[in-house]
């Protein structure tokens, strides 16, 4: 059994579901990106269940690594982690055409998209009102895009609405570095797709650094 986190001296304020909601579903597309909002969750007892669905990381190798980092800290905080499908082939055909659209393009929409209304679906017949995704944490991502995807998909179910709280806000971005570097998480280097995996490669020649060697980076 995983040794539990000590969340007595968590600093961030409590946190509390908007509707007056009990339970989360929090959907998660890695460790790096959950790890402090998974802490500030638990230190604020809010039952939660963590819905990994990404069919967009690629290969398959990285994305067992992205998912075990994950399972690991759940594990580690009491959280039940879901194992959505690994669906790449219906990810390809939904982003045939937007293979060269920059980061934060309409590729990355149809990419939360498809994310998203998985998980809205997955709320919607499993009984959770609400539910919120990791992916806004992270600088590198629009948050608008994100929260209009969300809601979007939340829209399509009368049961279920969107949690669009700013998790980079009250030292959240920082500590997700701290939390990840604590944790020793996997640091993967690219967003996830195989064209950002193309795309940070192409950036990082041009400017004179090594290409990406997956796997092996840590905090
Ligand atoms: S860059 Fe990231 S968000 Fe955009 S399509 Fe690729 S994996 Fe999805």
């Amino acid at each position: 059994m995983s040794e539990k986190l000590k969340l007595e001296n968590y600093i961030r304020p409590k946190l509390e579901l908007p509707h007056n909601e009990k339970e989360l579903l929090l959907h998660s597309c890695c460790a790096p990106c959950s790890g402090e909002i998974i802490e500030a969750l638990a230190a604020s007892n809010i039952k939660t269940t963590v819905y990994f669905y990404n069919p967009n990381i690629h290969p398959v190798e990285e994305y067992e690594i992205r998912k075990d980092e994950n399972r690991r800290f759940c594990e580690k905080v009491g959280f039940e982690c879901i194992d959505g499908d690994y669906d790449k082939e219906n990810w390809f055909e939904r982003i045939k055409g937007l293979e060269d659209e920059p980061e934060r393009g309409e590729r990355c929409t149809k990419c939360f998209d498809m994310r998203f209304e998985r998980s809205a679906l997955f709320a919607h017949e499993n009984n959770f009102n609400i539910f919120a995704t990791t992916l806004g944490i992270s600088r590198w991502k629009d948050m608008n895009q994100i929260n209009e995807s969300g809601k979007r998909s939340a829209s399509r179910y009368k049961n279920v609405s969107y949690w669009d709280f700013n998790w980079r806000k009250q030292g959240g971005s920082s500590r997700m570095i701290e939390i990840s570097k604590r944790e020793h998480f996997y640091q993967q280097e690219y967003c996830g797709c195989v064209y950002s995996l193309r795309d940070t490669n192409k950036w990082r020649r041009k400017n004179n650094k090594d290409r990406i060697i997956r796997g092996v980076k840590f905090y």
